[in-house]
């Protein structure tokens, strides 16, 4: 938030922090205000009152969270904590000025926060409010979450203590949500979760109904339904489970993007098992192989942590080794961080920083190697793109193999008129190690949106991409 404006009743401020499931809880708050008439603040000083949504995965990210709520309190006095950190007691501790804090999901403490902060202007005007929600997000892709929390209890994350165990929501729930962000203009969903492949098992996978349909509360039922609605529908953190070789027959009748987010963030046995992960990585690269085998331009996306406690040069080695008959398309990588409260922490045989980099440095090379290649292959190759960006000379998209934020991007050079949300059809006419440059062929299906680029984009390149955190 900037530091200046004008004072006006009612106006909320909010800061969101940490990753894309983080972001749908802010979107969430800001359209329950909104329906109450509350106006959102660009600014302390036109913030009568400010929330501030944390994240507290990595101990860098939980020091962001506090700076963040240092600089709230201020510049601002009023301060209304949630997300990841609101739950844990030392928030209170160290901030006693602040007028609340609550954990992930709980929407009606926040509310009833800022209510006790700044009364309600006026009686509910839904009308005032998109039937699509409010989002942070441009207007042509969302995030669609299908479930909260964790059941697995993997040894170098504290989601689960943060976020509790896994409550997912019911089918038609969410494809009420997905049909009125299409309808409002959404060209791309985004489903995330962590760990899509468990959607449904505390329902028991129970049925609710969409328009006189059963549909089940689990994975490949909701991704039928969804893909129905015609729109990319791009699914991040699946596991190599059976479930996901559901998924791939829906690839072939083009339903769901061909595109898997996989964070196997490791390949060693021993490390896996350390990490309290299913170690599974031969029977994984052979479900990869057939994946390929009947999807050939499968797009596959992963993160790893190098130099988790009692990683070995071999073990290292293996991974690298791995990586090279894996092929995967994009690959985000970790240092092992020791998160306060993770049991990882007191594991033996931690590994010193120097290695980690190098480790790092190395696995990073031997990925940017596969990518480039990967990429040169694509040279001439006739590929859709959906528009995120437009500027004078042509613009920005991303191709069925690009998710906002955390993948590559395609500049767009030629002469044609584009408009952000459009899907185009483009010929590939260069390749870079993660980019590619493609020549706009024809515009497949138009959308006008009035959203413009912020003007201070800094488009995706290598030195920026970062793995999502999860
Ligand atoms: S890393 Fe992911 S799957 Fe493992 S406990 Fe954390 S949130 Fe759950």
């Amino acid at each position: 938030m900037s530091k200046t404006s004008s004072k006006k009743s009612a106006r909320i401020g909010i800061i969101s922090l940490g990753c894309a499931k983080a972001l749908v809880d802010s979107e969430r708050i800001l359209t329950l205000l909104k329906m109450e008439g509350y106006e959102i603040a660009a600014d302390y000083q036109g913030a009568q009152a400010v929330i501030v949504n944390t994240c507290g995965f990595l101990d860098s990210a939980r020091a962001e969270s506090f700076q963040a709520i240092a600089e709230a309190l201020d510049e601002n006095g009023k301060v209304i904590v949630t997300g990841c950190l609101g739950g844990d007691e030392a928030v209170l501790k160290r901030f006693p000025k602040l007028l609340s804090a609550s954990g992930p999901g709980q929407f009606e403490r926040v509310v009833k926060a800022v209510h006790d902060a700044v009364p309600p202007p006026h009686a509910p005007y839904l009308d005032l409010v998109p039937a699509a929600g409010l989002r942070l997000t441009p207007p042509h892709y969302a995030y669609l979450k299908i479930s909260e929390g964790c059941d697995h209890a993997c040894s170098f994350c504290i989601i689960p203590h943060l976020r509790g165990k896994q409550i997912s929501r019911p089918a038609a729930d969410i494809l009420k949500e997905a049909e009125a962000l299409v309808q409002s203009g959404v060209r791309e969903l985004l489903v995330i979760a962590q760990d899509l492949t468990a959607y449904g098992t505390d329902l028991k996978h129970s049925e609710s109904d969409w328009k006189g349909r059963a549909v089940k509360a689990r994975l490949p039922e909701l991704v039928f339904e969804l893909g129905r609605l015609g729109v990319w529908v791009r699914l991040h953190y699946v596991y190599p489970h059976p479930i996901a070789d559901e998924l791939i027959p829906l690839m072939r009748q083009g339903l769901v993007l061909p595109y898997l987010d996989i964070p196997f963030q490791h390949a060693s046995p021993k490390v896996l098992k350390a990490m309290r992960r299913p170690s599974y990585q031969d029977r994984t690269l052979e479900r990869i192989r057939k994946w390929r085998g009947q999807v050939p331009d499968l797009v596959l996306r992963s993160t790893f942590i190098v130099g988790f406690p009692g990683e070995s040069e071999e073990d290292f080695r293996f991974l690298l080794e791995w990586l090279e008959a894996a092929q995967l398309d994009r690959v985000g990588c970790f240092t092992f961080e020791a998160v306060e409260g993770a049991p990882a922490n007191a594991l033996p045989d931690q590994v010193p920083e120097k290695v980690k980099k190098k480790r790092w440095e190395r696995l990073m090379a031997v990925q940017q190697r596969i990518s480039a290649a990967k990429m040169n292959r694509k040279l001439g190759q006739r590929i859709e793109v959906l528009i995120d960006e437009v500027d004078a000379w042509g613009g920005i998209g991303r191709s069925i193999g690009d998710s906002p934020e955390v993948d590559g991007v395609v500049h767009l050079v030629g002469d044609l008129h584009l408009t952000v949300g459009d899907i185009i059809d483009a010929e590939v006419v260069k390749a870079e190690d993660y980019d590619l440059v493609a020549k706009p062929l024809q515009c497949l299906k138009n959308w006008s949106a009035s959203w413009a680029p912020p003007t201070n984009h800094k488009p995706i390149s290598p030195a920026t991409m970062k793995p999502r955190v999860r």
